[in-house]
C-alpha cells in the first residue's frame, strides 16, 4: 500500500528526487537532507508503513540484511571509523516520518554527532518490576 499524502512514498516511487545510493525492488536508500554525519543515509521500505510495529515479518527480515549489506559497503567507501543504525517509533522516540525508516549513520573519531545517550540510574526493584511487566511472570 500507498499513501498519497506521504512524502517518503513518493521519495521511495521515484515520484520526488532524491540522492539514491541503492534500489531494488522493495527498498530504496537515499541520503538524509539533515545529515547527522558525512553520509547519513535513510533505508525507505517502497510500500508505506508506518512504524516497526506495522512491518510485515517478511519486510522486517529484509531490513537488517539490506542495512548491513549497504552499511558496510558505505563504512568502507566512506572511510567510517563506525556505525549507527537507528530506527525511531512514534513521536517520543523521535520519529517525525511517520513511514517505517532505518538510519544509516557512518560515525568519524570525534564526529560529535549527538546520538548516544547519558546513562541514567535505576534500582533493583525497577529491574524486577520491568522484567514482571514484560515477561509476564
Ligand atoms: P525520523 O526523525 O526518524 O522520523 O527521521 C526523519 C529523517 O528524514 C530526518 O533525519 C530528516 O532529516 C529526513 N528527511 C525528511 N525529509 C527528507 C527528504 N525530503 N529527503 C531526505 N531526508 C529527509
Ligand atoms: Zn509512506
Amino acid at each position: 500500500m500507498r499513501d498519497e499524502n506521504c512524502i517518503f512514498c513518493k521519495i521511495a516511487g521515484g515520484e520526488i528526487p532524491s540522492t539514491t545510493l541503492y534500489e531494488d525492488d522493495d527498498f530504496r536508500v537515499i541520503l538524509d537532507l539533515g545529515p547527522a554525519t558525512r553520509g547519513h543515509a535513510l533505508l525507505i521500505p517502497k510500500e508505506h508503513y508506518r512504524d516497526l510495529f506495522d512491518l510485515e515479518d517478511e519486510v522486517a527480515e529484509k531490513v537488517l540484511l539490506r542495512a548491513r549489506r549497504i552499511a558496510g559497503r558505505m563504512k568502507e567507501a566512506l572511510g567510517a571509523d563506525g556505525f549507527n543504525l537507528v530506527q525511531n517509533n512514534g513521536k517520543a522516540a523521535g520519529q517525525t516520518v511517520f513511514h517505517f525508516h532505518m538510519h544509516l549513520i557512518p560515525r568519524y573519531e570525534n564526529d560529535h554527532a549527538g546520538i548516544l545517550w547519558k546513562p541514567g540510574e535505576t534500582t533493583p526493584e525497577e529491574l524486577e518490576e520491568v522484567k514482571r511487566l514484560v515477561d509476564g511472570q
